[in-house]
């Protein structure tokens, strides 16, 4: 949030409004003040100077009414020398003027040739008809200064015998006013600075909480509750700022819980094996974990707000129909090379007023299962007919018999050799089924000796050669030095009595069968090559699957099960080594296994 500027900020306003409380408080005492002492001083001056011209118009009254004989002084020269006494220095002037209108003196020396004269004061005359004091206030045109004057009547026996008429200096009166109005003025500046002064300080108190809890909201809002409000009394303020306080408290509690749950909430949905996608109540995605995105091999962020119809590719469905479907849905995504199939079930998120307010998906990878069905399946057909071809067989030839071949001395005894073949051979798929089995139950103990590797491998060699119907030459590279590896004896020789057997089964007539024995770091790797007709490329790695044939036909001729190869594939994992095959079509295959070797034993030995 912007930084609020000072002429708009509480602070600001406050001392404005102190400020302005206090000229208005000033302006309207200064008003009634000044009125008031302009007044009263105005009236002052006036009685005093009243006073002065009462005890004037009693001495003039007295010259005015009195008998003159030939030798008394002129009135004339009497007022004058009573003007001369009476005057001083805020008077400006005093005349006295007679009844006729004629002025008999005057206290102004550059006025004398008044003296004698009719006034022209207006003033003067109405006073004298009419016998009342009458008095006013005006400008000098010269000076500029005010001039107070006022016309007296002289009254003897209710009669007006004469006027006293005065001007006197009152504008002293107004520049004492003038100065007191500017003491006044400089006071209210002093008053409004120091006001102004204080209200800073004192506006302080109130918006210093203020802005401070302005701050902790603005920091409160950026997700921080570590701050706390200062509480600088138990006002209103005050007791606002433990309140806010209390709510950051209750805030950042509220948050904390938020934010476990939500914490919580991820971290199961992001450890859980399975998938999950929640949708909103139009089926948009709102919430996919990891796995879910990992599944279906998409980003979070772009599949979210995506409809969940087409993130899942069932663009057949409808959001409702989804939400109605009761059981689970089956993704095959399932390309050539791999297999991916994926089970949907679907929940709805219902309000409690039974309103579907979104959609809870939860996907599992069913590969694995699907693939361990297919391939039970698949064995349990793969062993019906295995029984089902040597039990025809033997039906067929039974039934023979039983139709009166038994007593042909010729034949009797050949079917009878078929029969007793076609049991060899189921005997022998039982026994190897049943070896399977016990592999894959882990159920079988190993009766493993220390022997040494070369010599048991030349024993079996020699066997083979001695046995050995096809022209087939035997190569044997083999170390001369004694090689001991701790093996089952019994297992090792059955791996290899079925190498050997199908290097001899598919070596061409004049081959070569070569035997390789080569001392690694700590392995012995042991192979057996063959110049037969090979295997084609892509079936190499499948030769080791249980009842896997290149050519079934050719195969089972040569009494062949398909399991060959599987036991042993188990039996050297178990002994944990590695058996792989590499084959050129035509050229010839080599099958090549591996054994742990332990060096340090073999010093031990020799
Ligand atoms: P079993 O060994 O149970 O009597 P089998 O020999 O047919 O029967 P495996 O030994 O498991 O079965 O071999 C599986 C298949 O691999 C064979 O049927 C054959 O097609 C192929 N195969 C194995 N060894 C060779 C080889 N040396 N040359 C060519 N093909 C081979
Ligand atoms: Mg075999």
């Amino acid at each position: 949030m912007k930084k609020v500027g000072f002429t708009r900020s509480i602070h600001f306003k406050f001392v404005m409004i102190y400020v302005l409380l206090i000229l208005l408080a000033m302006q309207i005492i200064g008003v009634y003040f000044v009125r008031e002492l302009e007044d009263r001083l105005v009236d002052n001056f006036k009685s005093s100077i009243k006073e002065r011209i009462d005890l004037l118009e009693f001495t003039l009254k007295e010259e005015l009414v009195k008998e003159r004989d030939a030798d008394d002084p002129t009135l004339e020269s009497e007022v004058n020398n009573i003007l001369t006494d009476s005057t001083s220095s805020d008077i400006l002037e005093i005349r006295v003027i007679n009844n006729r209108s004629r002025i008999i003196g005057t206290s102004d020396d550059t006025n004398q040739e008044l003296v004698g004269q009719i006034t022209a004061e207006k003033m003067i005359k109405k006073v004298l008809t009419i016998g009342v004091v009458m008095d006013n206030i005006f400008v000098d045109n010269q000076t500029g200064n005010r001039v107070w004057r006022s016309a007296t009547p002289i009254v003897s026996n209710d009669e007006v015998i004469g006027a006293i008429y005065l001007e006197t200096k009152i504008e002293e009166v107004y520049s004492q006013l003038n100065e007191i109005n500017r003491i006044f003025t400089n006071g209210t500046a002093i008053a409004l600075g120091i006001t102004a002064i204080l209200g800073v300080l004192l506006a302080q108190t109130v918006t210093r909480p203020i802005s401070d809890m302005r701050k902790q909201a603005l920091a409160m809002a950026k997700g921080n509750f570590s701050r706390k409000v200062k509480v600088f009394g138990y006002d209103e303020i005050g007791q606002l700022a433990i309140t806010f306080n209390n709510l950051t408290k209750r805030l950042q509690e509220a948050q904390a819980t938020t934010e476990g749950e939500r914490r919580k909430l991820s971290s199961v949905l992001s450890y859980m094996t399975d998938g999950v996608i929640a949708t909103d109540r139009k089926g948009r995605v709102i919430l996919i974990n990891d796995p879910a995105a990992n599944m279906l091999n998409v980003s979070r962020e772009t599949v979210l707000s995506q409809p969940i119809v087409s993130l899942l590719g069932l663009e057949q469905y409808t959001f409702d129909d989804l939400s109605n479907e009761q059981d689970s849905i089956i993704l095959d995504y399932s390309t050539k090379e791999k297999p991916y199939i994926l089970r949907a079930n679907f929940s709805i998120i219902q309000k409690e007023t039974g309103f579907v307010n979104g959609l809870i998906t939860v996907l599992h990878d069913i590969t694995e299962q699907e693939k361990i069905d297919m391939e039970r399946r698949e064995f349990v057909a793969n062993v019906s007919h295995e029984l089902r071809t040597p039990l025809t067989t033997m039906r067929s030839y039974l039934e023979a018999l039983a139709e009166g071949a038994w007593q042909d001395k010729e034949i009797a005894p050949q079917f009878l050799d078929v029969t007793q073949n076609e049991t060899e051979r189921m005997i022998r798929l039982v026994n190897d089924l049943l070896q399977l089995s016990k592999m894959d139950s882990k159920d079988y103990r190993f009766n493993k000796d220390w022997i040494d590797f070369i010599r048991f491998f030349h024993r079996i060699i020699d066997r083979f050669e001695m046995t050995k119907q096809q022209n087939v030459h035997f190569e044997r590279f083999l170390p001369n030095a004694a090689l001991f590896v701790e093996i089952d004896q019994d297992k090792i020789t059955q791996v290899l009595d079925n190498i050997i057997s199908n290097a001899l089964k598919y070596s061409p007539d004049g081959g070569r069968v070569t035997f390789k024995v080569i001392e690694k770091n700590d392995v012995i790797e042991v192979s057996v090559s063959d110049q037969g007709m090979g295997i084609p490329k892509d079936n190499v790695e499948k030769i080791f699957e249980r009842f896997y044939r290149v050519d079934k036909a050719r195969s089972r001729q040569m009494g062949g099960t398909g399991l060959g190869l599987a036991i042993a594939k188990e039996m050297i994992s178990a002994h944990g080594g590695d058996i792989w095959a590499s084959s050129v079509e035509g050229k010839g295959t080599t099958i090549t296994f591996y054994l742990p070797y332990d060096r340090i034993q073999e010093d031990d030995w020799s």
